[in-house]
């Protein structure tokens, strides 16, 4: 026989299902869905998060409630394949809520409201990589775990497709900080394969172009030290790359530029 609700103090008992009198009411993180995975933010901007605590028993939502969330992020992720060795990397932070009281890095109080959410703005550093937030219930009677994750991303960037008759790749050997660094947009990849063609075909005798940094995977900061803070100014968007032409004469990589500054104008006429 049920409990009768009226027997129940309000805000913390609930009756009791399966027998006579009242229950502690139970609290669970119902939002995220575990495991999600939230829309991709540009590096050094924000993004609104949101999570959910509602009662186990009832379903309503529990305003109050504290929820500790954890940011963290795969070390080496966006190409950066140094990882920690030479120094921390930024895991990016919360606003919107209280760091933790006990000073542990990285981690933040929430507390939720009467519709039972409690939201917050990832501040997203400028290094692009995968993040993970862990939210936990702290508040007593209150339990669920939940982790989802973020890509911190440059959209719309291609790598550049192996083409040794044109060109070929250095600054990713294995004593660098970045072993896959040759990505670009689109029509920086255009005008790449174009100035390429053409310096090939004006110096059929020289070596071919040399492809030094473009961007990483993600796009974002370019540490190309690897210590999170030198970076490649211009190298966070695909439209940059660094190119050495191993020619004996000097001239034949200014008339080079020459073609590409060519190039450029023409295009831009065209798109004019
Ligand atoms: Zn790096």
């Amino acid at each position: 026989m049920s409990g009768s609700a009226c027997a129940c103090v309000p805000g913390g008992y609930v009756p009791n299902p399966n027998g006579a009198g009242c229950v502690e009411e139970q609290y669970t993180l119902s939002e995220p869905q575990d495991q999600t995975r939230l829309p991709d933010v540009e590096p050094g901007s924000s993004r609104e998060v949101a999570a959910r605590v509602t009662s186990v028993q009832t379903g309503q939502p529990k305003q109050g409630a504290v929820v500790r969330f954890r940011l963290d992020v795969d070390l080496t992720s966006g190409g950066h394949d140094h990882g920690e060795t030479y120094g921390r990397r930024s895991r990016g932070t919360i606003s919107g809520c209280v760091a933790e009281s006990g000073g542990t890095p990285d981690t933040y109080d929430c507390t939720t409201g009467a519709d039972g959410y409690t939201g917050f703005t990832f501040n997203a550093p400028d290094a692009s990589g995968t993040h993970t937030f862990t939210a936990n219930c702290i508040s007593h009677a209150c339990s669920g775990s939940k982790t989802f994750n973020i890509n911190v991303k440059v959209d719309g960037l291609v790598p550049i497709p192996a083409d040794p008759a044109l060109y070929t790749f250095i600054g990713g050997e294995a004593d660098k900080k970045h072993h896959d660094n040759h990505y670009l947009t689109d029509s920086a990849l255009s005008q790449l394969v174009v100035m390429a063609i053409n310096y090939h075909f004006l110096y059929p005798d020289e070596p071919v172009l040399h492809l030094n940094d473009a961007s990483l995977v993600l796009g974002g900061l370019f540490d190309k030290d690897g210590d999170w803070d030198t970076p490649h100014e211009k190298h966070r968007r695909g439209v940059v790359i660094d190119i050495r032409a191993n020619t004996t004469s000097a001239t034949s990589l200014k008339n080079c530029l020459k073609i590409l500054s060519s190039w450029l104008r023409i295009q831009n006429w065209l798109m004019a």
